[in-house]
């Protein structure tokens, strides 16, 4: 039987997603059977990271959430002992301008991070850096509109992408690159994206990965996105990462605890498939 590993989950802490407490999650991971459950909420953001002051409030906790976090975790870890393994890591942002901002954050409550997502979610567009993952709309206006198409943002995407990879290969602990198609969550509402460029910039980002020793977030949230009814990582890519010996690992990207495991049948199956191959 597959180890089952829940590796990208969210909690409480996230300010778009549930307020159920954690035990919810964990119960649900139990009852389907995981074996290991990795914590990987957003930490806090740069102050007016983003131009929207409202949109700035879902994003991420306030600092002083922080250690609350943690502590939480910790003791949810501890309560579930013996029945399922539990990491307590975070999902990092790769913030060009001062990567290192969270880990300091998390070096000031002295914790150590078991597990990390590190993920790109933001590029500079019109009127500052704008999320990649908010609406197709604010996808067209601030980032279409400022690169000139949709391949042109795919570009510096993947640029963010293997940057975010060297940056990572610094972590000391479990460490995989976050839904590394994001890019794709708008693709039934915006223009295409050129298959040969995802598949080039793809391609190329392989050996960066197996340098920086990080793994895949196979990350299967964008089968519950109307606009997206896929994977954020291609099965192809799966096959190239096993051939290399670079870890794959199932992220449902829960944001309530109904949504933990959702996916699991599915990488399932791709995972076997990609190993045949
Ligand atoms: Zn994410
Ligand atoms: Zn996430």
């Amino acid at each position: 039987m597959r180890f089952k590993w829940d590796g990208h989950t969210h909690t409480n802490f996230c300010r778009h997603g549930s307020d159920a407490p954690m035990d919810l999650y964990l119960d649900q991971a139990i009852r389907l059977g995981f074996h290991r459950y990795s914590i990987t909420e957003h930490p806090p953001l740069p102050e007016a990271y983003v131009d929207d002051p409202r949109l700035m409030k879902e994003l991420a906790m306030k600092d002083v959430e922080l250690p609350l976090y943690f502590e939480e975790a910790k003791r949810t870890k501890e309560r579930y002992e013996g029945r399922i393994e539990v990491a307590v890591g975070l999902e990092l942002d790769y913030l060009p301008e001062d990567p290192d901002f969270a880990l300091r954050l998390v070096d000031k409550y002295g914790e150590k991070l078991e597990d990390v997502v590190f993920s790109v979610h933001y590029l500079p567009g019109i009127g500052g850096n704008q999320c990649v993952d908010y609406t197709p709309e604010t996808f067209s206006e601030k980032l279409i509109k400022h690169y000139g198409s949709m391949d042109k943002v795919a570009e510096e995407y993947y640029n963010h992408i293997e940057a975010a990879i060297e940056w990572a290969a610094g972590l000391p602990c479990r460490k995989r690159i976050g839904h590394i198609n994001l890019i794709e969550k708008f693709r039934l509402t915006l223009p295409e994206l050129d298959e040969s460029l995802v598949r080039r910039r793809l391609s190329g980002i392989l050996p960066k990965l197996e340098a920086a020793g990080a793994g895949v977030d196979v990350n299967t949230a964008g089968f519950r996105k109307p606009t997206c009814g896929k994977a954020y990582v291609p099965e192809w890519f799966m096959a190239e990462c096993v051939r290399r010996g670079i870890p794959l690992v199932f992220g449902s990207d829960s944001h309530k605890p109904e949504e933990v495991g959702s996916g699991w049948d599915w990488f399932e199956a791709a995972l076997s498939e990609a190993e045949r191959a």
